[in-house]
């Protein structure tokens, strides 16, 4: 069976093809800039093999529908493509941002289904949109194929009321269904599952905390495999220090910007997820910026690089008091798989709490889930790579065969 993944955003589009025989990628690309003058669509075919091509095209994309025709095109080429017509991609999984309370699991999209997505626009004004956008177009080009969604928030349904209320009027709750909600649901269970792999033993008996650090960040305590608490909240904004995201702040700040600075409320809300977090503290977002940065004795950088990882640290104490037992903690995506200099930190002076570093195999380059806690330690750590790609597509097929 192949199964195409669609990421859809406001003016692009993610997408990979796989082969679920062997979950192994025919196709991987991406359709930036739509409805601006210049788009662009970049496709790797047959990535990773000694037949690996890269089509590139820059032309004008009206609209999300014209972009995944040009990929259509690319991946049913009669001589270069992967499939011979699209009635070969028997599914389609689409990354849907905000399932709201609707949601527990990845769900066959019907019409109720896509009036339910709708429903929680306004949880998700920016994503859920541009997510129904690759959904239309989905189902017009691959008619015959069955399309499921797959909810960032899903997996962090069973989070228990006393974790996903916040101390506000219930009213708000109730009317408004402000809550606790949570992100980077595929992600954070799909490492929870790669880790029961590689320990051998069932996700239903492990307790874990899994650290997703890459724009995004957040951290999620795993109960017996289910989430039973995270970082992100209402909207992903709050929890852990992000690339341009503050995560917490104290929230009468809103009023003192308002009051203080003469910023509007829009203003507000786009400083504290464009120009804060890392960005805000020292100018630059990206981890490798801010350690060359740091390599030339930029106070700013060091001090960006500080506030994160002991942010990370105050997260996993709380967690570890939530969940009692801790049987691993896990990083995962670009800074948490590539950054040892962050993981180090964040953990650092946790050996009292059964937690000690490797720092050999720490500092070790790592493509494949690799423990880098010392034997000895109480509390394992491990790096494992995320992949949401593979995860939706795992979870489409799931619900295939449900
Ligand atoms: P997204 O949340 O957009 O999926 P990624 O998981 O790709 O993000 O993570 C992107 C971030 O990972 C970059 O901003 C960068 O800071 C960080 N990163 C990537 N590679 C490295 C590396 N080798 N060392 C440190 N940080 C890295």
């Amino acid at each position: 069976m192949k199964i195409l993944v669609i990421n859809s955003g406001s003016s692009s589009i993610k997408f990979q093809l796989l082969d679920m025989a062997h979950e192994s990628v025919l196709a991987s690309g991406l359709v930036e800039r739509i409805g601006e003058s210049q788009g662009l669509i970049k496709c790797t075919l047959r990535p990773g093999t000694d037949k690996a091509l890269v089509v590139e095209k820059m032309d004008y994309i009206a609209d999300h529908t014209s972009g995944m025709r040009l990929a259509v095109e690319i991946l049913t080429d009669k001589d270069q493509g992967v499939i011979a017509d699209k009635s070969d991609v028997g599914a389609v999984g689409h990354r849907v941002v905000h399932g709201g309370e609707d949601f527990h699991q990845p769900t066959v999209i019907t019409s109720e289904v896509l009036a339910a997505i709708e429903k929680n626009i306004p949880l998700a004004p920016l994503h859920n949109p541009a997510n129904m956008d690759g959904i239309r177009v989905a189902q017009e080009l691959f008619g015959g194929a069955i399309q499921v969604a797959v909810f960032d928030t899903a997996f962090h349904q069973t989070i228990p009321p006393h974790a996903y209320h916040y101390a506000l009027p219930y009213e708000l709750y109730e009317k408004e269904r402000v809550r606790r909600y949570g992100f980077h649901g595929t992600s954070h269970k799909f490492v929870a599952g790669e880790c029961a792999k590689v320990k051998g033993r069932p996700l239903e008996e492990l307790n874990l905390i899994t650290i997703h650090l890459g724009n995004g960040c957040s951290m999620t305590a795993v109960e017996n495999g289910r989430s039973v608490d995270t970082s992100l909240g209402f909207t992903p904004l709050e929890g852990l220090v992000m690339g341009t995201r503050s995560g917490d702040v104290d929230p009468a700040i809103h009023a003192f910007l308002a009051r203080n600075c003469n910023m509007d409320i829009e203003a507000i809300d786009a400083l504290l997820n464009k120009d804060s977090g890392l960005k805000g503290l020292c100018g630059m977002n990206d981890m490798r910026d801010i350690h060359a940065a740091i390599t030339a004795g930029n106070e700013r950088a060091k001090l960006a690089l500080a506030v994160q990882t002991y942010r990370n640290k105050k997260y996993i104490g709380a967690f570890m008091a939530v969940l009692g037992r801790v049987d691993a903690i896990i990083f995962t995506a670009g800074i948490g798989e590539n950054d040892e200099v962050v993981r180090a930190m964040s953990l650092q002076g946790l050996e009292p709490f059964g937690i000690s570093l490797d720092r050999e195999a720490n500092s070790r380059r790592m493509k494949n889930p690799t423990l880098i806690s010392k034997k000895k330690s109480r509390v394992q750590v491990w790096v494992i790579p995320t992949n949401e790609e593979l995860a939706i597509a795992r979870e489409t097929r799931t619900v295939l065969s449900r």
